[in-house]
């Protein structure tokens, strides 16, 4: 498949990990909006937040629980943002659905 993320996830593009198991994985933002900025990705494809069903949600709670592990890791200790962009209008730029951890600093209300 033509899909970054998923060419990531098969190790045919380099990225800097800090999680990875079954199904997840987790790596460092190539251009990182804050101190901390890593996108926690499925390894399976799935397009965005529109494409989570009944199916394949259950890999989405398993985000939402190596989140803080790798947030505790990574020493987020005032906070952190999570962040989904879905279709244009949000700003998604990479059709594999992600989620930002963005820390270190703080957040004004726009992501950015
Ligand atoms: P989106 O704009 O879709 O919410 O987020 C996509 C993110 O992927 C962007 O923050 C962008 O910097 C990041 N990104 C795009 N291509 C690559 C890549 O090849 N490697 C890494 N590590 N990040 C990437
Ligand atoms: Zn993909």
């Amino acid at each position: 498949m033509n899909c970054i993320f998923c060419k990531i996830v098969a190790g045919e593009i380099p990225s800097t990990k800090v999680y990875e198991d079954d199904t997840v994985l987790a790596f460092r933002d190539i251009q990182p909006m804050a101190p901390t900025h890593i996108l926690v990705i499925p390894k399976a494809h799935i397009p965005s937040v529109d494409g989570v069903n009944g199916e394949n949600s259950a890999v989405v709670a398993h985000i939402f629980e190596v989140i803080p592990g790798i947030a505790a890791k990574e020493k987020l200790v005032n906070g952190y943002r999570v962040v989904s962009n879905c279709g244009s209008d949000a700003g998604q730029t990479v059709p594999h659905l992600h989620f930002h951890i963005l820390g270190g600093r703080e957040m004004t209300l726009e992501m950015a």
